[in-house]
This record gives structure tokens, sequence and C-alpha cells, in this order.
């Protein structure tokens, strides 16, 4: 495998999962995005070694020591979420996620201020990646078309289907 990103290799992983990003399907821009390594660059070879589940999810465990940049390990990714990720492994950055509502409960009070007025509504639930929620329509053969936070729309042979985030979730088991 070689150790630089193609422009090939990444307008493939850009269009992984329709140009959205693959954690928090945030539309990505041009320019404005980047890729990220979900073993991490710097943990990979011990990492895939070890072939600890926690470390290396199922859908990575064909890799071998030398696959750093493999598309299969390769994100697209908007800049917040590569940031917030950075070197955590998958369960770790989900975990980390999960954390966030506990926290500004606990540090912000504008946070509290706004939720003691019904201004937010919590609604606590698994932490789910875009791309979880979309490998099972690729495994078929599907393209993922759009995603307005809500409605992810992909195309199965020429013909357009949608289906609701909530619904995904709850038809692929999360
Ligand atoms: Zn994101």
């Amino acid at each position: 495998m070689k150790k630089t990103i193609s422009k090939k290799l990444r307008k493939q992983v850009y269009d992984k999962y329709g140009g959205y990003c693959a954690y928090c399907g945030t539309e990505l821009k041009q320019r404005q995005w980047q890729i990220d390594h979900i073993i991490a660059k710097n943990r990979f070879m011990a990492d895939v070694k070890s072939a600890v589940p926690e470390l290396v999810p199922e859908f990575l465990s064909h890799l071998t020591e030398l696959d750093v940049n493999h598309i299969d390990n390769l994100n697209p990714s908007c800049r917040r979420c590569n940031n917030f990720k950075h070197s955590f492994d998958l369960e770790g950055f989900r975990r980390e996620i999960g954390y966030q509502l506990e926290r500004v409960n606990k540090y912000s009070v504008n946070y509290r201020t706004a939720k003691r007025f019904g201004q937010v509504v919590e609604t606590p639930r698994q932490v789910v990646f875009f791309f979880e929620l979309c490998a099972p329509i690729i495994n078929k053969g599907g393209k993922i078309f759009s995603y307005n936070g809500k409605i992810i729309s992909f195309i199965i042979d020429g013909k357009e289907h949608w289906i609701h985030r909530e619904e995904a979730e709850k038809r692929f088991n999360f």
C-alpha cells in the first residue's frame, strides 16, 4: 500500500458517503474536508497487530499492518469531527461524543438555563455514526445521494429511495 494518498484515492474517499461526513453527516465542502484514518496512523501498526476488537472494528479486520492508507481505513470527515476524533479509536470517539450531554449539563450555565425554560429537549440515544447508517445501503450496491440530517436518499439500480434516519437506526439494529 502506498504511503501517500493519490488524487484518485482522495476523490474515492470523498465519494464514499455521497460527499457527507462519515461521522456526523454534515455536507462536505470541497477544500474544507479532511481524510480521517479510522485506525489512526500513529497507532495503526500496533493496533492491527493486536487485533483487539475494541481497537480494530470487524469491518477492518481484513487489513494488514501495511494497509494504513487502504480505502477501508479512510473516512471523509468534516474538520470538527476529525479534530475531535484526533487519535481516538472508533469506540473511544463514540464514548467521548456520548459524554457531551453530561458535560454541557455540568459546565454550561447557558445550556442549563435553556433547558430549564424548555428551549432544549434532551433525547439521549446511542451514538450512531453516519457511515454506520450508510453501510447497509452501500453493501447492497447503493450510492448515497443526499442527506439533510433526517432523510438519507440513495440510489440502487438507478432508482431513488429514501429512509428516515430514525427508521434506519431501527431497521439496522442500532
Ligand atoms: Zn462531521
